[in-house]
């Protein structure tokens, strides 16, 4: 296993997440399993994408 240096400095400026802000979205979320009913409310979730950290992802 040859032993490879590559840890690659990242800057430390990263740019935002395209898919929300500042790591969270509005999403609107579905109410009940038997009724299927779509409620008008938003709920903030954390964003999937750069997992609520609010960076686009650079992987
Ligand atoms: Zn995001």
């Amino acid at each position: 296993m040859a032993a490879r240096k590559t840890t690659s400095r990242k800057p430390a400026k990263k740019p935002p997440c395209p898919n929300c802000q500042g790591g969270h979205v509005l999403e609107s979320f579905q109410v009940g399993g038997r009724r299927k009913r779509v409620s008008d409310d938003r709920q903030e979730a954390l964003c999937l994408t750069c997992w609520g950290t609010g960076e686009a992802p650079t992987d």
